[in-house]
């Protein structure tokens, strides 16, 4: 059912059976063929608008069996999809109008929480703010946590190995996952549901599939790791001139509260100046006198006071330092969710102000104040008035490094005479500082061109063999990832 393959009228024959196919097997008002599927077939940042033959909402993990199945009879591609907030243009359909889209939506139930094991198993639909609260009314943490929480699903989260917030205490979605199941390019169904923390029983199947973004297999549930909720979680905001007091600041967090520092997010000057021009709601403390903001959580297993008294610290001896040079610390709840909206609200202001070039990058720590210093210099160089949005986990070394058009200058065009140039001058960068193109949204259909300049031919050769093993016919989420 490639485009190309057939002509015209056989091809709308074989689509029409296909689709009564999958109708059966999902039920007519799960298969959705016809009038206004944008929902489904534009990405979040509205870089790519395709056009799917149908979108089909199995709500059982049999059913994605079969809906699989049925492509593959007819050999039409599959794009999984959870809740389309993806940022590489991975979750949506091209413009062929012959690919289905497998939406798990529907598949959103919690299957069960083991306590003691501290895991709880999932159905791949469920919304990551749902599990986070389920596991809280249980008094235990799921910590994963990232802004389009409220809407992205643990599904998603996995294919993409998702970061977020949390990373630095408690690792990517990779490590928050001990088991998988998940329907294959063959449409049969691997059980690997498993709650075990230790299993070295050959290769590990579960890493092949976490981080694969639907071209290996279509992940239908999970089982999560839990931990203890802490005590308290205490959150700073604190104004820094640079991005080498950041990491200085960092590095003294790290000294002083240990496994006990849950974030350290770095905000530059300009991006969060975009927040308080978007949203007027928002109170942006401290950003016009200083380079950059810092945000900064302390969780603690004894108690608040404890908490507070070591931020505290930490605050007053790097202001004596001179790394801060203002800070608050929440006096509440509210406060601390008030300053992480802030934080949030980056990407949606940055969306507000236009199109702009997105960088996903990571850098070793102790290199991103030189590698921000040399790049900055060298778009500036290249593109008078060019503006950058940085902002990012610097307790992770990942920095989302943008590319905002000069004032005035038109997004679009900017976009179309400017991108592949900017592109090329910031991954060089990266490459020459030791670092990665994608940090946490992967690479989807939006850089694949720049895995295959940037990785090398021995890694892409095993990629593709993996594959070619696993999806012969190369029906899931083709051409994204990579090409074979
Ligand atoms: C405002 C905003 C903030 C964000 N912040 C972060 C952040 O801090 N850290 C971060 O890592 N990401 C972030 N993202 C990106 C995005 O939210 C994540 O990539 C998220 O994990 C995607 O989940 P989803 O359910 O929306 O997946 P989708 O967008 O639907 O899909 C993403 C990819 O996964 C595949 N996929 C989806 N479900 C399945 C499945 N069940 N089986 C197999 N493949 C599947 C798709 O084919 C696609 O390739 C942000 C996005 C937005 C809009």
């Amino acid at each position: 059912m490639r485009p190309n393959s057939d002509s015209g009228q056989n091809r709308s024959a074989a689509q029409s059976l296909l689709l009564a196919e999958l109708a059966q097997i999902c039920g007519q008002p799960n298969l959705l063929s016809q009038g206004d599927l944008s929902a489904w077939e534009r990405d979040w940042r509205g870089r790519s608008h395709g056009k799917a033959l149908a979108v089909a909402r199995p709500d059982s993990t049999e059913q994605v069996a079969q809906v699989v199945q049925a492509c593959a009879r007819h050999g039409a591609s599959i794009v999984p999809q959870g809740g389309n907030t993806g940022l590489v243009v991975g979750s949506t359909p091209d413009a062929s109008g012959t690919q289905v889209v497998l939406s798990l939506q529907r598949m959103n139930q919690v299957l069960c929480v083991d306590k003691a094991n501290l895991t709880m198993t999932v159905q791949a639909g469920c919304i990551l703010q749902n599990l986070q609260e389920v596991a809280r009314q249980e008094g235990l943490l799921f910590p994963l946590s990232l802004a389009a929480e409220g809407s992205c699903t643990i599904g998603g989260n996995l294919a993409t190995n998702a970061g977020g917030t949390q990373v630095l205490r408690y690792g990517n979605a990779r490590e928050l996952c001990l088991g998988l199941q998940v329907v294959n390019a063959q449409g049969q169904i691997w059980e690997g549901l498993s709650g075990l923390r230790k299993d070295n029983t050959g290769y590990d199947l579960r890493d092949l599939f976490v981080g694969s973004e639907g071209t290996l297999g279509v992940i239908t549930a999970a089982t999560l790791k839990l931990y203890p909720l802490p005590a308290a979680q205490i959150t700073a905001w604190a104004a820094v001139p640079t991005m080498e007091q950041a990491v200085a600041l960092l590095g003294a967090a790290q000294l002083h509260l240990s496994a006990s520092l849950t974030g350290f997010e770095v905000m530059g000057q300009f991006a969060l100046s975009l927040v308080a021009k978007h949203f007027d709601a928002l109170r942006v403390p401290f950003y016009k006198n200083s380079g950059f903001c810092v945000l900064l959580e302390n969780s603690d297993a004894q108690s608040p006071e404890h908490a507070r008294e070591m931020l505290e610290r930490l605050l007053e001896d790097a202001m004596e330092q001179g790394l801060v040079s203002d800070a608050v610390i929440a006096q509440s709840v509210t406060q601390a969710q008030q300053l992480w909206h802030v934080r949030e609200a980056i990407p949606l202001a940055q969306a507000q102000e236009g199109l702009n070039i997105k960088h996903d990058i990571s850098v070793p720590i102790s290199r991103i104040p030189e590698f921000v210093q040399h790049t900055n210099a060298l778009l500036e160089r290249e593109i008078a008035g060019v503006r950058m949005v940085n902002f990012g986990h610097l307790g992770d070394g990942n920095l989302h490094y943008n590319v905002q058009a000069p004032e005035g200058q038109d997004a679009q065009l900017f976009l179309q005479s400017q991108e592949a140039r900017v592109n090329a001058l910031v991954y060089d960068s990266v490459r020459a500082f030791g670092g990665s193109i994608s940090a946490e949204h992967g690479v989807g259909g939006l850089k694949v061109h720049e895995l295959e300049h940037h990785k090398s031919p021995v890694a892409l050769g095993m990629m593709r063999a993996i594959k070619r093993a696993l999806d012969p016919q190369d029906l899931l989420n083709p051409g994204r990832v990579l090409r074979v």
